[in-house]
């Protein structure tokens, strides 16, 4: 029996796929034991073909009716369906590790059910720890249910502070790469279009983290992700330009001395760290070649083209509810971007608008902090108008 029985959410975007090359590369240790999806079910059903997976969840219910009905799927699939299907796969028996990789915060309740249900969870949709870092931490404390962290920077920081007490960190680091517009002007970044936001220059991921690599909303959902993984105040994370994305970010220590994590700017490396930690294996990717000149170049970013990273900053420092009205903004702005109802910096206004729209208040429950998320959503677009401009 392969010793990682992993369960796969998102099995079909970017950090899905690059699950199923480290799958590959370690076929005797690992097996993908469920696949889930929104709708695209003709890829899920590839690659429960070729991983031999038993069960298989579409979010999207139209589209799982059309899945059980396509004969595409191997004979006896188990079929889910809905949110519930997502908790179904969450929960199932004879798993040990839930990769949640569904982009945005659809995540939450079946990354909840996990930590319940006992299952190592391998954390890469950030988006869960901004809206209810606060709850899911608790819960994983509580249940002592551990958190590995997909995300890159996230995923050096859990390898730099390995089995050092929280009284020898004095400060994180958080590398960025600084986005398609890293050296652009600010009359470029105004003009700029979805396409040309679409390309970033060292990482190959999802749109959605794409066009918030081009703001730098990224790194500022990252600051507050970093804040709740590893319960230290904002004001203690830095956040530095490094354009080479080699450095994956660094822990500053009491001392003075500081600890970082290099590899090449591809996912298979923290994705596996997470899959085998403590354990290790051979990697699925060749690494850095020191025997090439490398140049490693690092520089504090600008606040004044890159405005989301103060507002991050500003919301993660607020707290209670602030980080969930900075996460949905920052989602309907960057849906408003992508269909050309607001331009480049029309993500910022409108993150910054709706903030100072909504009273900040301390979440008391979960429920609490979803409510939040609808209302700003809905003032969100309601204000989409004033970032036209
Ligand atoms: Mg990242």
């Amino acid at each position: 029996m392969p010793e990682k029985n992993i369960v796969l959410l998102g099995a079909t975007g970017s950090i899905g796929k690059n699950t199923l090359k480290v799958a590959r590369k370690h076929p005797g240790r690992i097996r993908i034991a469920a696949i889930a999806a929104n709708s695209r079910y003709e890829p899920l059903a590839a690659i429960a073909h070729e991983f031999h997976v038993p069960h298989v969840a579409l979010y999207d219910r139209a589209a799982a009716a059309l899945a059980r009905a396509s004969g595409l799927f191997p004979p006896g699939t188990h079929f889910h369906e809905g949110p519930e299907g997502l908790v179904e796969l969450a929960e199932l028996d004879g798993t040990n590790l839930v990769v949640m990789a569904i982009v945005g915060t659809l995540g939450l309740v079946p990354a909840l059910a996990a930590i319940r249900a006992r299952k190592t969870l391998a954390l890469a949709s950030k988006e869960i720890l901004v809206l209810a870092g606060k709850f899911v931490m608790a819960e994983s404390v509580r249940l002592d249910v551990p958190i590995v962290p997909m995300d890159s920077e996230h995923n050096a920081i859990f390898q730099c502070l390995h089995a050092e007490p929280s009284r020898h960190v004095e400060r994180l680091i958080l590398t960025a790469s600084g986005g398609q517009f890293r050296d652009a002007s600010i009359e470029e970044m105004r003009r700029a279009t979805p396409a040309q936001a679409l390309c970033h220059p060292n990482w190959d991921m999802g749109p959605k983290v794409t066009i918030d690599s081009s703001t730098m909303a990224n790194k500022g959902l990252e600051l507050i992700e970093a804040r709740w993984l590893f319960d230290i105040p904002q004001e203690r994370i830095d956040i530095v330009v490094h354009p080479q994305s080699i450095i994956h970010s660094m822990v500053r220590f009491v001392d003075g001395s500081v600890l970082a994590q290099l590899c090449p700017p591809l996912m298979t490396f923290p994705i596996q760290h997470c899959i085998f930690y403590p354990d290790r294996d051979m990697g699925t990717a060749p690494t850095l070649d020191f025997s090439q000149t490398l140049r490693l170049d690092i520089r504090p970013p600008d606040t004044t083209r890159f405005p989301c990273l103060r507002l991050a900053r500003e919301a993660s420092a607020v707290a209670g509810i602030a980080p969930a009205v900075f996460n949905a903004a920052n989602e309907v702005a960057v849906d408003a971007f992508v269909k050309e109802q607001i331009p480049f910096f029309g993500i910022p206004t409108l993150i910054e608008r709706t903030l100072r729209a909504i009273t900040p208040c301390e979440p008391q429950s979960l429920d609490d902090l979803l409510a939040a998320d609808s209302e700003a959503r809905a003032i969100a677009r309601e204000l989409l108008p004033l970032a036209v401009a």
